[in-house]
């Protein structure tokens, strides 16, 4: 049995980051993908829990050697998703969470059709902006780059399976994991992706 692929992306500062640590633990079956970037890491992010912090030279390599499912620049460092990370929790019957941006989203969806993907609006331009302050971690001219680079992002809102807003948080969160619970029931699993019926019980 195989896991599903789940992508999510969003502007920065949207709340991306803050909803999939509030639902992950209500979530059995179901893992995280840790990407490698060349950014430094923001205070308080732990390497390879948050990301593979990496050097430049050492992001190149791996991509070279083919090691990445998908890769790409964003807001000027390189961020990527390891082959080998994805597919050993897909075939070991996890799911997996894939936060990447747009370009990201667009290789997997190539790659692997049957990926869903949910898009993570923020309410308002002036929520984010005062998100991406707020949080504290970035220099006015990384806000300033990250708030330009959002136009282009959602302008893309149309291409993924399912939109929620992040507004409350808690029903965003709610909503996120509703979306979850939808595709797993499609798929026939529960929470631990274990069938969720035996027909041959029956048969
Ligand atoms: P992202 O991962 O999308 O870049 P974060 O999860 O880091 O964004 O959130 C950016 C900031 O917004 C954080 O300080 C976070 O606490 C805050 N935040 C997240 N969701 C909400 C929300 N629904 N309402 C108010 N603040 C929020
Ligand atoms: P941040 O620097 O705020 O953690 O992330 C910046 C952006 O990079 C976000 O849009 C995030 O989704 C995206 N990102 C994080 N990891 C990856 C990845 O492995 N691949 C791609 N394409 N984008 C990623």
């Amino acid at each position: 049995m195989k896991g599903n692929l789940i992508i999510i992306s969003a502007p920065s500062g949207t709340g991306k980051t803050t909803i999939l640590k509030k639902i992950m633990p209500h979530l059995q079956g179901l893992t995280f993908s840790v990407s490698h970037t060349t950014r430094a890491p923001r205070s308080g992010e732990e390497q390879g829990k948050d990301y593979y912090f990496v050097s430049q030279d050492a992001f190149l390599a791996l991509r070279d050697q083919g090691g990445f499912l998908e890769w790409a620049e964003v807001h000027g460092y390189y961020y990527g998703t390891s082959k080998k990370e994805v597919t050993d929790r897909l075939n070991q019957g996890i799911d997996v969470f894939l936060d990447i941006d747009i370009q990201g989203a667009r290789q997997v969806r190539k790659a692997a059709p049957d990926a869903i993907s949910i898009f993570i609006c923020p309410p308002s331009w002036q929520e984010q902006e005062k998100r991406l302050t707020g949080r504290g971690t970035d220099s006015p001219e990384t806000i300033a780059l990250r708030l330009a680079n959002a136009k282009a992002e959602m302008a893309d809102v149309n291409t993924y399976d399912y939109v929620v807003i992040n507004d409350d948080l808690d029903s965003a969160a709610r909503m996120l994991e509703a979306i979850i619970l939808a595709m797993r029931a499609k798929n026939r699993r529960n929470l631990n992706g274990e069938p969720l019926c035996l027909p041959t019980e029956y048969s």
